[in-house]
């Protein structure tokens, strides 16, 4: 049996260890924060590859990880929607996006004035808050461990296999200058009775509804990682939702929230290199991924 730590709490770590739990292993999963102050808390958290490039991994990943929100939401799993999603195109497209092979039942529609056409589909929604909760709640059902401890390098979790799911802290952590935050704001109104998610990807404003609130977005802004508010900012993004949502007009505010996606020049690493497995930089794209990067863990794990 091999004992594995894995380093980080958010979305990619808590799924690892899960995975790394089912096939055998005895995992203790080492966060610096609790998974609900993680930028994984902070996520829209519906299933799109947001910013993310094409390639052969990451499609895997994504089909993986839809499949298995689908079957999780057959079996009631508490925090998981699905939501019939509608995604603005300005300019039509010829062939269906990468990412639908992923999907059931894409379908690609004519879009009104000023879209050019509308890709409609089923989209899985985490609320994270209870999403999170249940993940850390199946690590310890599972027989893992979870400990609030933040290391200074790598070298400090002694095991025979460490994952390093650090997110954004990977850039120190690994070495890699690679790694970059990607600051995303996103807005919280009262919901006026609308189950139907809206993109317009190219203009990145999406409104997301949940079973108590919208999540209005939003904002991607590579290389930004400070979090000071900005009043303005919240403000357009509303403008920007009800633009695309008028039954959005006069919603309540709720709150907003800020964070750093953990972003990376060249995708997500998903990499063994001796007993470290590196598992971080799924920037926009966490949640979308997850399943898909924990499967390839435990393969890499043994
Ligand atoms: C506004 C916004 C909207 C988003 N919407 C979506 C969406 O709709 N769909 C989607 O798929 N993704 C979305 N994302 C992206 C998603 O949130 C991230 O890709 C995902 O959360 C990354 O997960 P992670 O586990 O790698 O990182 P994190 O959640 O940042 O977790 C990193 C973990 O590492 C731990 N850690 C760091 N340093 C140390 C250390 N030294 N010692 C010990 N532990 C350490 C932290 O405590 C934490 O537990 C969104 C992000 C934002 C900001």
């Amino acid at each position: 049996m091999t004992d594995v730590i894995v380093v980080g709490g958010g979305v990619i770590g808590l799924t690892a260890a899960i995975r790394l739990l089912e096939r055998g292993h005895t995992v203790t999963v080492w966060s610096a924060d609790d998974p609900l102050d993680t930028v994984s808390a902070v996520a829209a958290a519906a299933w799109y590859p947001t910013r993310i490039d094409e390639n052969p991994q990451v499609a895997t990943w994504a089909a993986a990880t839809y499949r298995e929100f689908r079957r999780q939401l057959e079996a009631g799993v508490p925090g998981l929607l699905l939501r019939p999603t509608r995604n603005l195109l300005r300019e039509p497209i010829r062939e269906l996006p990468w990412w639908a092979g992923a999907v059931d039942g894409v379908q690609l529609r004519d879009g009104s004035h000023p879209y050019a056409q509308e890709l409609h589909f089923l989209a899985p929604l985490a609320e994270m808050d209870v999403y999170l909760g249940w993940l850390a709640g199946r690590v310890e059902e599972a027989g893992g461990r979870f400990e609030r401890r933040r290391v200074r390098t790598l070298a400090d979790a002694e095991a025979d296999v460490v994952v390093n799911a650090t997110g954004l802290a990977a850039r120190e952590l690994a070495g890699d200058p690679a790694v970059h935050p990607a600051r995303g704001h996103i807005v919280l109104v009262e919901n006026p009775g609308i189950s139907g998610a809206v993109r317009d990807s190219a203009g990145g404003t999406y409104v997301h509804p949940r079973s108590r609130d919208v999540v209005l977005g939003g904002t991607f802004e590579v290389g930004r990682g400070d979090f000071a508010p900005d009043p303005a900012e919240a403000a357009a993004i509303v403008e920007r939702c009800v633009a695309l949502v008028p039954e959005l007009a006069g919603a309540k505010v709720l709150g907003e929230r800020i964070g750093l996606r953990p972003s990376r020049h060249g995708g997500p690493r998903v990499e063994a290199c001796g007993k470290i497995i590196h598992a971080y930089g799924h920037g926009g794209a966490g949640m979308t991924l997850s399943w898909g990067c924990a499967d390839e863990i435990a393969d890499l794990a043994g």
